[in-house]
């Protein structure tokens, strides 16, 4: 079982962003920047490309309802979007609000408080439709 599977089975907390039947949205635990969010299928895939089409569509569609909840809460330039996955190996899918090409470079690492890990869940959740 993946960690994140356990985080979608509470087994694991995390600060959750939203979810469906499908898909499981939280906030990355060591963000690149405030608001950086992981929208993971819940379905262990451990490759973006081995879902299938309709799979990757649905997972963009669910990602694209994320990034709009996103914009609305976090002041950014735009929502950069990234998958890598050499950390853990169940899909999903960065999405980074962004001001500088150092927020999507995974090196530069923003340090939140609980209560503004809450916060910020909060809101994004609010504005999530
Ligand atoms: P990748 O696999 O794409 O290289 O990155 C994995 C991402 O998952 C990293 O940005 C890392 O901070 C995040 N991450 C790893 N473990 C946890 C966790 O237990 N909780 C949360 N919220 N994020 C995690």
């Amino acid at each position: 079982m993946s960690i994140f599977t356990k985080i979608i089975e509470g087994e694991i907390p995390s600060y959750k962003v939203a979810e469906d039947d499908n898909f499981f949205a939280f906030l990355d635990i060591n963000p690149n920047a405030k608001g950086h969010t992981l929208v993971v299928p819940k379905k262990e895939e451990n490759k973006i490309f081995d879902l299938s089409k309709e799979e990757y569509t649905s997972l963009m569609n669910f990602s694209y309802r994320v990034a709009k909840a996103l914009e609305k809460s976090v002041p950014c330039l735009r929502i950069g979007m990234s998958v890598i996955g050499l950390e853990v190996p169940h899909v999903h899918v960065h999405l980074i609000p962004t001001n500088a090409m150092a927020d999507m470079q995974f090196t530069k690492k923003e340090k939140l408080t609980n209560e503004e890990f809450v916060a910020l869940a909060e809101s994004i959740s609010s504005n999530f439709s």
